[in-house]
């Protein structure tokens, strides 16, 4: 299997860096790196897929490995698109489909960013990781340091569902508290990291965590076929997986693997921390930071995300929207998933049914609409 090379560009000035050590932002502006390859795979390769195994490392010449280095892996990725005629007759679409990330390792989908981060940082001879989290990517952090054996150590705050709270501790990491959200667990994860020598894997603070979630995006137009879907209706919090998967499906037109429109994109947020909808609906370039964020769905309290302009680039040149949804409508719609296709949804997954009822309803998505709705996490991580 072939690799390429590749070196990073800023995702807003002109700066590049090679790609060597432990990089962390741009050194310029602050902005995140985007990982930018010397070639992209060519479309006679889509018939050697079917002897590979079912990892999100099967598209391992799309991402940032070298030729046989083996990543840091538990098997993410390869998740099922169940399909729901139901709510499809319900809400009059094509086809509707839940992408179940809470089959990765580790219950949520935080498994293949980190999987790709681990792998580059640990090759690139991390001494320590750390990370500020709302939860899951502690979880995943902690696991999959565990495996490159590597220590971790992990700031998330106090009200944290046990259940999170103890999956990270179950794999090893080093938790402590924090007395507020995830901003609050940044501020003093950054502060560790300068004087211990740990190497910060918060979302877009290192570039490779958004090529792992690029497999969803690759994971998705395999299962159709090599083709897109009309639209995506993703809960966003921090913005990496929205990010990766507009940037892979841009390299998969560009590598001639996939043609046509790209996919809608769709931001979901809460109610109580919507910095993303906000920013789209006053037809912002930047996100302004959330005032006294609150909300159940743990995955989406980011209430100053770093990647807020990438976002809303990619909600704009997909022609897609945000919507913000309540607490009760978010839980109210997991339950509806668990109990009519046996999807055990996150409060984040049911945010997606949640926002497909308002799209539908202000006429984003149509009846001939093939549409993806992602369940980012497990259910029983929040109980
Ligand atoms: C982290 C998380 C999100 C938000 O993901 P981003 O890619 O950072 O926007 C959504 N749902 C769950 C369950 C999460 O853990």
């Amino acid at each position: 299997m072939t690799s390429y090379n590749w070196s990073l560009l800023c995702s807003e000035c002109p700066a590049t860096a090679d790609a060597a050590g432990l990089p962390t932002v741009c050194p310029d502006c602050g902005a995140p790196w985007l990982v930018s390859y010397d070639s992209l795979p060519s479309p006679e390769v889509k018939s050697t897929y079917g002897t590979r195994q079912w990892s999100m490392w099967r598209y391992r010449d799309w991402m940032p490995l070298a030729e046989g280095e083996p990543p840091v892996s538990l098997g993410e990725g390869a998740t099922p698109m169940i399909s729901a005629p139901a709510f499809a007759k319900e809400y009059g679409l094509a086809t509707l489909w839940i992408k179940d990330e809470a089959l990765n390792a580790t219950g949520s989908f935080k498994a293949r960013g980190m999987s790709a981060a681990v792998t580059r940082a640990a090759a690139a001879g991390a001494k320590a990781f750390s990370t500020p989290t709302a939860g899951n990517a502690g979880v995943a952090l902690s696991a999959y340091g565990g495996r490159a054996g590597v220590p971790v150590k992990v700031f998330a705050p106090r009200w944290t569902p046990n259940t999170i709270l103890t999956q990270i501790v179950t794999f090893g990491a080093d938790l402590e508290l924090i007395d507020g959200h995830i901003g609050d667990c940044g501020k003093v994860a950054r502060v560790y990291a300068a004087e211990n020598e740990a190497f910060d894997v918060s979302t877009l603070r290192e570039p490779y965590r958004i090529e792992g979630k690029k497999t969803m995006g690759l994971e998705v137009a395999e299962a159709l076929g090599w083709q897109f879907p009309d639209s995506l209706i993703y809960p966003t919090g921090g913005g990496t997986g929205l990010i990766g998967m507009w940037k892979v499906f841009k390299e998969l037109r560009e590598a001639g693997w996939v043609n046509g429109d790209l996919p809608r994109l769709y931001s979901v947020q809460s109610e109580g921390c919507a910095p993303v909808v906000k920013a789209f609906e006053a037809g912002a370039k930047k996100t302004e930071p959330w005032e006294n964020a609150e909300t159940v769905a743990w995955g989406l309290r980011v209430p100053a995300p770093l990647g807020g302009s990438l976002c809303l680039r990619a909600l704009e040149e997909t022609k897609g929207a945000a919507v913000a949804v309540s607490d009760e409508a978010a839980t109210a719609c997991a339950e509806k998933i668990a109990k009519t296709v046996s999807v055990d949804a996150s409060p984040e997954g049911g945010a997606t049914l949640a926002a497909l009822e308002k799209l539908v309803d202000a006429g984003h998505i149509g009846k001939s609409d093939k549409v993806v709705l992602f369940n980012t996490g497990a259910g029983w991580l929040y109980r």
